[in-house]
């Protein structure tokens, strides 16, 4: 094998030098006819094509060339004589690196369904379908820092394993050493966690905001970009029980300056994926425009992939708040005809994902931001409104997902904030210190999360959240 260094298809079809010589490696899609070779390396969607002239080459050599195998080819580049490329190499030199038997390979070249390949974890990213998605997500974990950079926030890691139970009881992952099956007990009989690694009980987070809370008091606008987890025994195709959430905390920010943000974020993400990501994205976009004409006709998508982008990007949202969203919902033909499961009644009840579809979806056409939740379904750490009622949350709303940002202001007041962890029954020795942001210097001050997954799941039009990560991990399931 010669010493010709490796060049990546990206860089051969994004400016190709007819007549170079060339040295790709990759792994092979199919070969056909014992002539045609389609190479992919990861780089782009596209395939290369290299063309053998069977003649000049051992046919234990060429046996050896089955989809999934690894090889390496050195060839000229010269225009293609066929359809469906610009360019082909005319190989010279061959070579297997790593040999895949066509008999147990798993990927066959031809259409599998998404089931089979979540089983298939491992080797599903050599799918076009999973290298656009994984290409996708890097380019849109580039484009969170890009923004927030721009507008000179500055990231901050806060702790995958917290102390704080203020925030998800009952929904968390304990972090313990202890012998699960001989615990140290205490003198009452419970486990006793102060002989555990941390001295106390210690769970894997749920979110970084309170953590976060106490860098936006100092460095003004911040953001957190981390892995959270959830034992929520929830199996939807919106949740995982590990997930990654993007969540700004920006001091002096009211709720709608954080409403402000929250749009202009998202917006964006979608522009810069439009722009960025084009072949990927116009992959996906058939592919979805494929599933749709497999569907009935009233779960059809009303518009493809790239036009949802298009009008993410250049739409304004709909902004109303839950009560005005209640009198909507009350009033509305699937809840007068008994066709939600759960029926809207009275002011202060939780809206599901049917409601929240049905708002964006139906009603409204549009991603919507609903405001001013009442108390009792929100956060103790909620800025109070004057009414007594409500909080300053807020919860954006888009097609096919429902829920993609919750975010609030916070409330900075400390007798307010007190008197509500207090009503809760939170343990103040479990935050003192987030209590103890409200006596030093403190300030109005706003966030909120963006789940990561949720968007990954709407910039790329999968319907089920475990085929936007890697490795999903949701109840019964964490293989790999
Ligand atoms: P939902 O009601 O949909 O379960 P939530 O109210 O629990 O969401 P928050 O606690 O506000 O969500 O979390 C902020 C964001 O994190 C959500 O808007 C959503 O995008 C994302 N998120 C929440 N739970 C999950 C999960 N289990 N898997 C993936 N993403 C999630
Ligand atoms: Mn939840």
């Amino acid at each position: 094998m010669g010493t010709l260094k490796r060049t990546k298809i990206s860089d051969i079809l994004s400016q190709p030098v007819i007549g170079e010589q060339v040295n790709i490696k990759g792994w092979v899609r199919t070969f056909r006819s014992n002539r045609f070779i389609a190479i992919n390396d990861g780089s782009t969607i596209n395939n290369l094509q290299a063309v053998v002239d069977f003649e000049n080459f051992d046919e234990a050599l060429l046996r050896r060339i089955n989809t999934g195998a690894c090889v390496s080819v050195i060839g000229k580049l010269v225009e293609s004589q066929g359809k469906g490329q610009q360019v082909e190499v005319v190989v010279d030199e061959l070579d297997v690196i790593g040999d895949a038997d066509a008999e147990k390979y798993p990927l066959q070249p031809k259409k599998h369904s998404l089931e089979f390949l979540r089983e298939k974890a491992h080797l599903r990213v050599r799918t076009s379908t999973f290298g656009a998605i994984y290409r996708i997500r890097h380019a849109m974990i580039f484009a969170v820092h890009k923004f927030f950079t721009e507008k000179g926030f500055y990231n901050v890691h806060t702790p995958i394993i917290t102390g704080s139970d203020a925030e998800g009881a009952g929904e968390m992952f304990r972090v313990t050493t202890l012998d699960p099956t001989n615990p140290p007990k205490t003198e009452e009989g419970e486990v006793n966690y102060k002989e555990d690694f941390f001295g106390k009980e210690t769970n894997l987070t749920v979110s970084g905001q309170l953590e976060v809370e106490t860098a936006a008091l100092a460095l003004g606008e911040v953001y957190t970009f981390g892995p959270t987890f959830r034992a929520e025994n929830s199996n939807t195709s919106r949740h995982l029980a590990e997930f990654w959430m993007i969540e700004p905390e920006m001091a002096f920010y009211n709720i709608n300056d954080n409403m402000d943000l929250a749009e202009e974020f998202v917006k964006y993400l979608a522009k810069y994926a439009l722009e960025n990501c084009k072949e990927d994205l116009d992959f996906l976009n058939k592919r979805g425009i494929d599933e749709d004409k497999q569907k009935p006709q009233n779960e059809r998508n009303e518009l493809s992939l790239l036009e949802r982008l298009e009008f993410v990007a250049n739409n304004e949202f709909v902004r109303i708040t839950y009560t005005e969203a209640i009198d909507i919902l009350k009033n509305s033909k699937p809840n007068k005809k008994k066709k939600f499961q759960y029926l809207i009644e009275d002011w202060g009840a939780d809206l599901q994902s049917e409601h929240e579809r049905f708002l964006v979806e139906k009603h409204f056409k549009k991603p919507v931001i609903l405001y001013n939740y009442p108390k009792n379904i929100k956060a103790f750490y909620m800025r109070a409104n004057d009414d007594d009622k409500t909080v300053a949350a807020m919860d954006v709303l888009f097609p096919g997902i429902g829920e993609i940002i919750g975010g609030s202001q916070r409330e900075e007041r400390y007798d307010v904030l007190k008197a509500r962890v207090d009503e809760m029954g939170i343990p103040e020795e479990d935050l003192w210190w987030y209590l103890e942001l409200r006596k030093y210097g403190s300030a109005p001050h706003s966030g909120f999360g963006l789940g990561f997954e949720r968007w990954m799941q709407f910039v790329t039009g999968m319907t089920n959240i475990r085929d936007v990560i890697p490795f999903p991990r949701t109840p019964d399931n964490a293989e790999f």
